[in-house]
């Protein structure tokens, strides 16, 4: 498919194909590859007992195994088997002879001038067509002075074709399975020295004592987690889990283009935040921003909104506007907007458009993003303008993984030239 083709002419068939694929896409197995013992670093409680009754352990044992395996994996962050001083040494050898404890591999890091940090993780690979090397994604940290974030991709680029969106226009495509998403957190806890015990770095935006730098999740990352939701459902499970990662639910957030059918399944399995990609207040301008409106338009939207399950206004749903300028930016799409919103306990989140090579929308003028701003917060909605973050490292909404080929170019040259790509790109322009 030429990306830029497919781009400028969101069609139905792209939105029937990718819905196609909500039955279709068969949950991803990670780490197959015959010789290649699999990392136990993501996996659910459920998975880690199996991995261990299959491994020899009896089942009677398995259960409090898991329990104890599973502290030293998610809570302490091990990285190594011979950490787990609890665990006896035959057990320990057994597991360092059948699994292993590895993360993704760091493929590249950049920080940004505003301290957003963004990392190129490649993947275990998992079948020979891979040529052993992963796939690879981009993971986000966006460090605020009461909070940190981190934006997780999904899946390997999107299906759908959303017409301002870079990630949209990548060819390869696959789901994520629970555990590499997982993983994302995990590696980032791992960069940020963000575990319990670990002193984190000041200049990763700790404050120099002990306590935790990550503390939300947004899906909002690479592709789209409602055509992967068993596995967003496992990742969530396990990034909340009191006794591991411990984040709560209500600081992790999905954001989806509108899967209107798999919407009420998140309420129920994972109990996380919701965000809407709504964008248009009319079908047929959504129709060309989102081609997945052709199939569940805003009002079928709206109302597996209301009907949200735990919806109150202390879980509010967010809903994400870019600001195009010329295209959806207008004083009556910011009345619609709070028209079509009555009765949904709401948060609106206006993100200025950030631009990609090839893009043919441009930002509204900042003029103009205040001005509807204020209609939407007359209107009773606080309605902050996301401040883009990581612009210079290409790490801001949208603008993700398409241009993993391009800075790893550059990267390889900044090395050659004895520079130091976080160097090149904290220095660089806008
Ligand atoms: N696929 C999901 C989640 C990933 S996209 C979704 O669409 O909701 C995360 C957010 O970034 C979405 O609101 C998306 O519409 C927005 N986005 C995509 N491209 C953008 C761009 N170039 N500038 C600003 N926001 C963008
Ligand atoms: Fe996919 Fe979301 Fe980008 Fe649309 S905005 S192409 S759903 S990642």
């Amino acid at each position: 498919m030429d990306c830029l083709n497919a781009m400028a002419s969101p069609s139905l068939d792209s939105a029937r194909a990718a819905d196609a694929a909500i039955e279709k896409a068969p949950d991803f197995q990670p780490a197959l590859l015959p010789g290649r013992p699999p990392s136990l670093v993501g996996l659910t409680r459920d998975a880690l007992k199996a991995q261990l009754i299959g491994m020899g352990v009896p089942e009677r044992e398995s259960r409090m195994r898991a329990g104890q395996i599973w502290h030293w994996v998610n809570f302490r962050g091990a990285t190594d088997f011979a950490e787990m001083t609890n665990v006896g040494k035959a057990l320990k050898a057994q597991l360092a002879e059948h699994f292993t404890l590895e993360r993704p591999e760091v493929a590249s890091r950049q920080v940004s001038r505003d301290g957003t940090r963004k990392w190129l993780l490649r993947m275990a690979p998992t079948n020979p067509q891979e040529h052993n090397r992963g796939a690879e994604i981009e993971c986000v940290y966006i460090p605020g002075p009461d909070r940190g974030t981190l934006c997780v991709s999904s899946q390997v680029g999107c299906t759908l074709t959303c017409s301002f969106c870079h990630t949209g226009t990548q060819r390869l495509v696959r789901n994520l399975s629970a555990a590499e998403i997982v993983q994302q957190l995990v590696t980032a806890r791992d960069e940020l020295g963000d575990w319990p015990g670990q002193m984190p770095s000041r200049d990763a935006g700790g404050s120099g004592e002990v306590g935790r730098l990550v503390t939300n999740i947004v899906f909002m990352g690479m592709g789209e987690p409602l055509y992967n939701l068993d596995a967003v459902v496992d990742a969530v499970g396990v990034m909340s889990d009191q006794e591991g990662l411990a984040l709560s639910r209500r600081r992790i957030t999905v954001s989806t283009s509108g899967v209107v059918p798999q919407i009420p399944r998140l309420g129920e399995q994972a109990n996380a935040m919701l965000a809407i990609s709504l964008h248009a207040v009319r079908d047929d301008l959504r129709n060309e921003l989102v081609p997945l409106n052709r199939k569940y338009p805003i009002a079928e939207l709206l109302a597996a909104c209301r009907a949200y399950p735990g919806l109150s206004n202390a879980r509010r749903i967010t809903f994400e506007y870019v600001m195009l300028k010329g295209v959806n930016d207008s004083d009556a799409d910011a009345r619609e907007l709070v028209r079509l919103l009555k009765g949904i306990p709401a948060k609106i989140n206006l993100i200025p458009f950030n631009p990609w090579p090839g893009s043919r929308y441009e930002c509204s003028d900042w003029d103009r993003i205040e001005h509807f701003s204020e209609i939407v917060f007359n209107a009773g909605y606080a309605s902050p303008v996301r401040t883009p973050r990581g612009r210079d490292i290409l790490a801001a909404c949208g603008q993700l993984k398409s241009e993993t080929e391009k800075l790893r170019a550059r990267a390889r040259m900044m090395q050659e030239e004895g520079i130091g790509v976080e160097g090149f790109y904290a220095g660089a322009d806008d």
